[in-house]
């Protein structure tokens, strides 16, 4: 018994998603198709309108409605202290321990020789000059502590440090291979008190 032609769409969309498997692709689908329209209709409505409005800040590179965003424009931030991190995810957690009030850069990935990711497909061109343009006082590597953030932190301590940069790691009582986000707020607060000059 096959689904309806619209279900088998729907559920090959909502299956593409990240962490969404054929199952729960189905069940959100069934779910869906028995909601009334109108609620139906507010969540694509919400869906289009982030993928439209939701754009890279030029200067941070994080996920912003206005350009610069509010973090890079607001003059109650440090802006001689830059934070590195992988994702935008990781900006949002990082913002939730309250504890930073520096700026953020956003490389969007990590280098990975197995993935053929390397340091050009990220905002590495931009970090550099960005920190020509507006030196700062210290730069703090917040990649995530897994093989690839590791080597990422590396790369740019390389890349910075002849510059006169200073440049810190953030302290992992983080768990090894873990990502930033799935880190609470309180190890997270004691991690960046805690980075160490490289
Ligand atoms: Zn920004």
């Amino acid at each position: 018994m096959q689904y309806p032609r619209p279900l088998s769409r729907l559920i090959e969309e909502l299956g593409r998603l990240p962490g969404i498997g054929t199952k729960t692709a189905q069940r959100l689908a069934l779910y869906l198709v028995g909601r009334p329209p109108a609620e139906v209709q507010a969540l694509a409505q919400a869906i289009l309108e982030a993928s439209e409005k939701i754009v890279f800040c030029s200067q941070c590179f994080n996920i912003t409605d206005v350009d610069p965003c509010r973090l890079c424009t607001d003059p109650r931030r440090d802006s001689s202290l830059l934070c590195v991190v992988e994702q935008p995810r990781d900006v949002f957690a990082l913002e939730r321990t309250g504890e930073f009030r520096g700026r953020y850069h956003v490389l969007h990935g990590a280098i990975s020789p197995m993935e053929g990711i390397g340091p050009d497909d990220l905002r590495i061109k931009e970090l550099l000059v960005r920190l020509e343009q507006h030196p700062v006082d210290e730069v703090i590597l917040a990649t995530n502590s897994t093989v690839e953030g590791e080597a990422t932190a590396m790369y740019l301590a390389r890349l910075l440090k002849p510059a006169g940069i200073k440049v810190s790691r953030i302290a992992y009582g983080l768990p090894v291979g873990g990502d930033l986000e799935y880190v609470d707020e309180v190890t997270l607060s004691r991690a960046l008190e805690g980075r160490r000059q490289l």
